[in-house]
């Protein structure tokens, strides 16, 4: 049995694994990285052969897990892709969108590789994906299998709290149980419950393959979601109670939903007023989605339907320039990293002169991104978002806060140590947040045999 990271470096990156186990190839997500371009984002498949891998499953739908799907599946044209409904409907959204973002960039940058594939590509393709319940064996080809049936390789969704549809893998293979986080969610959001993974109490888990987002993030003594949710309200009554307004810069996909049920249980509480509240295309796209699936989901308020009850304006790209920005107003815009071009980086040019409004964060931002460089800086900094910018001072207020989609460090420690794995995989996690995990299991649990896999090798399970 083998594992193959096929990442490009130790970091969030695109994430694409391959897992060869009783004579099968399986591959763990297909990603793209946020912060690179053409083919330079791709994960490293020019190690696996093409035509050789049985079968792809996917974590959830998040660029940096499914971003360069179709390009795995036409060098492997054989591999069904094995997925929750959830994600096969935001996923297609989520791809089509890339392709109309590659094609901006090759009309105004001619990108090399640009677009990797095409609206059409996407929709052929979707033939090939086949939709799995959660807590159910199925085989390579999709196919449901009983657990008292004799099938060499055999797979299992649980799920991980993290986005809509989002799901740790539990992998039967040679004998072994494998599992698989993909990115997770052990405390409950707005809208996500907390993940439910299995507690392997009955069945040994040999190796564990976990993500590391927030390895390096201490949570602070006496946190929690609610008392974070009120400090973000008081302070956006602050900024309206002085004419300014506020722009939240996060992802299209999960923030965006998290964030306006938020707001709206907020104003059931009567810590917000109600107020305009401006959202992406994507963003749109992506909430329809969330509320379609209410009902079909775990997730909470499950009678919550978001455009409804929110009402949110939605704004088109085309028309960012236009946007009018005035008191007493919510802009809620992807990206969450405020990466070139998108709304988040448009309107937050139209903040920084402005001291009565603000700009909060309530998410993971790369600190190389625009949004990480904003976040580090303070008011008087001059700062530009984009090198065809001209640096401006901040004069707007800028805040932080703690919503993340994955999981305390603390959460992740308390469940590798309850399943006691025998091996250890740390992966989707910068250097410094891969360190802390792997210093704090091996004191916690020296039985446990930690593995750091080196990008572009392969080892054995
Ligand atoms: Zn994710």
């Amino acid at each position: 049995m083998k594992l193959t990271n096929l990442t490009g470096a130790i970091e969030i990156g695109a994430n694409c694994y391959l897992l060869e186990a009783a004579g099968k190839r399986l591959l763990l997500d297909t990603g793209y990285h946020p912060k690179r371009e053409g083919t330079e984002g791709l994960p490293r498949f020019e190690l696996v052969k093409d035509g050789t891998v049985d079968a792809i499953l996917m974590s959830h739908a998040h660029q940096d897990h499914i971003g360069s799907l179709p390009v795995a599946m036409r060098r492997h044209p054989d591999a069904p892709v094995l997925m929750t409904e959830a994600t096969r409907n935001i996923g297609e959204t989520m791809l089509h969108n890339s392709v109309n973002v590659m094609l901006a960039e090759k009309n105004e940058h001619d990108t090399p590789g640009y677009p990797l594939f095409t609206h059409r590509e996407i929709d052929g393709g979707m033939r090939r994906w086949k939709t799995l319940p959660l807590h159910t064996r199925f085989d390579l080809a999709g196919e449901r299998v009983s657990p008292t049936e004799n099938c060499p390789f055999t797979m299992e969704f649980f799920d991980a709290g993290h986005i809509l549809g989002s799901v740790g893998t539990v992998i039967r293979a040679e004998g072994k149980t494998i599992f698989y986080s993909g990115d997770v969610q052990f405390t409950d959001q707005n809208i996500s419950r907390a993940a439910t993974f299995p507690d392997f109490a009955d069945e040994p888990c040999d190796v564990m393959i976990m993500e590391s987002t927030r390895g390096d993030s201490p949570s602070p003594a006496g946190f929690t979601r609610e008392g974070e949710m009120d400090r973000l309200a008081a302070d956006i009554r602050r900024v309206f109670e002085r004419g300014g307004c506020v722009l939240v810069p996060l992802f299209a996909l999960g923030k965006t939903q998290e964030f306006l049920a938020m707001v709206h249980a907020l104003r059931r509480a009567g810590k917000l007023p109600n107020c305009p509240i401006y959202i992406g295309g994507l963003g749109a796209k992506l909430t329809e989605a969330y509320d379609k699936l209410a009902s079909r989901t775990p997730r909470q308020v499950p009678d919550l339907c978001l455009m409804d009850d929110l009402a949110p304006f939605v704004i088109g790209g085309a028309n960012a320039h236009e946007i009018q920005v005035r008191p007493r107003r919510i802009f809620a815009l992807s990206s969450g990293m405020m990466m070139e071009k998108t709304l988040s980086n448009t309107v937050a040019r139209k903040f920084f002169s402005q001291p009565e409004n603000a700009i909060f964060f309530i998410g993971y931002a790369d600190p190389e991104s625009p949004a990480g460089k904003l976040r580090a800086a303070k008011t008087g900094d001059i700062i530009s978002l984009a090198p065809e910018h001209a640096p401006e001072p901040i004069q707007c207020e800028v805040g932080t806060f703690t919503f993340s989609a994955h999981a305390a460090r603390e959460t992740i420690v308390d469940y590798i140590k309850k399943v006691k794995p025998k091996k250890l995989i740390l992966v989707h996690g910068d250097p410094g947040a891969i360190g802390w995990l792997t210093g704090t299991i091996r004191a916690e649990l020296p039985g446990t045999e930690i593995v750091l896999p080196i990008p572009g090798a392969s080892f054995e399970l």
